[in-house]
């Protein structure tokens, strides 16, 4: 018989209607499991049990009061850049060890008025800024599936707590991959929704013009569950767009015979490794079985996403993380001689070294007489990776290719060579230069760890890409796959 950990979230709200269980026998079962497994992999930061139960048996009250709607009394873990009203909120960092968040963020607060119960708080490289999780103040997360090697990042967390049954899903945020690359790493299913779908109202800012929260689960079916909660206009994000949502679970099920799938060309180049290149063609094989047509396209300006990234991102960084300051939030450093010495040293302690490196990078950036040269160029290469998939669009429903160029790599190996570590977002930084939704769902296995694919949608077209990705997973069971330890 299924357990409860290795039920998606669908087969567990199902459970709660008909009463199989309560949400506080769930939630309990969940916990147990979090403190007997995560010594080992270290995916959450805070543990909010009290909270949870309180948040269950409310839920379960609801229900009996028959006032429960699909995700009433379902468990999630939140990543730690989520503002989480009186529970600490570290961004995985010494920065904000000591912050405990006055408020939710919109997507807390949206899951929460669903009747979601909050496990806990997860693991992340510090302030988003990491494709291993390995620059957390917290130590590092271990992929799951064998925990030499890393979960990816910036999510790391999120994505292996999911994959290790620890929670049925839980919320991340992608600036540059860092939904889509852990979901792909830790075999588990992760949505990066279109710029401005979901609210950033509490979203610890790294990169604001390309930070976008969304969830991670073990299906599309989960995913689309969670994303009916989370999306929506909010007044306090002036980037989130007022627009109807639909209901992402009613076209689940459509036919999907006839699409036009679009092949990036320059996403099978060179640095893909060869055994996950035939996994990502086995996956265009089903979808070919399904009906769909493919056509190759091309995306001429992408291989110059890494670079624009590391200009436009590291500049908004440089800019967002101004305000630690040792004032305002978080750490101080102790006994500062005067003013000065208390905004360097609180800076130089609280941070670590990727982050300082970000900040240097864009400070250099924004600086008088390199702006133009760097920032301002970005930002029309930018315009040109935008154009490049309008172009696509033009052709094709929706486009596919690897999530991430390997599969996960050992710990350690990439820290200190951090352009190698760059080039494992390859594949999806670009669709947050242009903005647009982007989905990972699990395609096979590389030497016994997980690979994902990827499938990139025009904006606010979401779902399409979790329609095409149920019904592959109907064809599919490389989305049910338990790490032999975690089963
Ligand atoms: N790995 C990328 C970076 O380090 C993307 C991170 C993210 O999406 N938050 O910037």
């Amino acid at each position: 018989m299924t357990s409860i950990h290795t039920m998606t979230l669908k087969e567990l709200a199902d459970n709660l209607a008909n009463k199989t269980f309560s949400s506080v026998e769930i939630t309990k079962h969940f916990l147990e499991r979090i403190k007997k497994l995560d010594k080992t992999y270290n995916s959450f930061i805070t543990l909010t049990e009290d909270q949870a139960l309180m948040q269950a048996k409310l839920a379960d009250e609801k229900r009996q009061k028959g006032q429960a709607t699909p995700l009433t009394g379902l468990p999630i873990a939140h990543k730690d850049i989520f503002c989480t009203k009186g529970v600490k909120t570290s961004c995985g960092s010494k920065m904000l060890d000591n912050f405990i968040a006055p408020y939710n963020s919109t997507m807390v607060s949206q899951v929460e008025e669903a009747g979601m119960v909050m496990l806990g708080k997860t693991n992340m490289d510090e302030f988003a800024m990491g494709s291993s999780n390995e620059t957390s103040f917290y130590g590092p997360v271990k992929n799951p599936w064998n925990i030499e090697t890393v979960p990816g990042g910036s999510s790391g967390g999120s994505a292996a707590a999911v994959a290790a049954r620890l929670a049925p899903c839980s919320t991340g945020t992608d600036t540059g991959g860092s939904i889509r690359q852990p979901a792909a790493l830790c075999g588990i299913t992760g949505l990066k929704p279109t710029y401005g779908r979901v609210s950033r109202y509490g979203m610890i800012a790294f990169a604001s013009s390309l930070d976008q929260g969304g969830p991670f689960a073990q299906t599309a079916q989960d995913v689309a569950m969670l994303l009916n909660a989370m999306a929506g206009f909010d007044t306090r994000d002036s980037t989130c767009v007022d627009m109807p949502v639909p209901d992402y679970t009613t076209s689940l099920h459509d036919k999907i015979q006839g699409k036009t799938i679009g092949l990036p060309k320059e996403y099978f180049g060179q640095g893909l490794d060869k055994a996950v290149e035939q996994k990502v063609l086995d996956a265009i094989g089903v979808f070919e079985k399904l009906g769909c047509k493919i056509k190759e396209v091309s995306l001429p300006s992408s291989p110059l996403s890494i670079s624009v990234y590391y200009v436009v991102a590291s500049a908004e960084c440089s800019s967002n993380l101004s305000r630690y300051d040792g004032v305002r939030f978080g750490y101080r450093c102790k006994d500062p001689l005067n003013l000065e010495d208390m905004y360097k040293r609180s800076r130089a302690e609280g941070f670590g070294d990727e982050v300082k490196r970000r900040i240097m990078v864009g400070t250099y950036a924004l600086s008088t007489g390199y702006y133009d040269a760097y920032y301002l160029k970005a930002q029309k290469v930018r315009k040109l990776i935008s154009n490049d998939f309008k172009q696509a669009f033009e052709q094709v429903d929706f486009l596919l290719g690897p999530t991430a160029p390997t599969p996960a790599f050992k710990i350690g190996e990439k820290m200190n060579d951090p352009v190698s570590m760059y080039l494992s977002d390859i594949y999806t930084i670009a669709t947050n230069l242009a903005g647009l939704p982007g989905l990972s769902i699990p395609a096979g296995f590389v030497n016994d760890l997980p690979i994902g694919i990827q499938l990139t949608g025009k904006h606010f077209d979401e779902s399409t890409l979790l329609n095409a990705a149920h019904i592959y997973q109907q064809e599919t069971d490389w989305h049910k796959k338990v790490p032999v330890s975690c089963s």
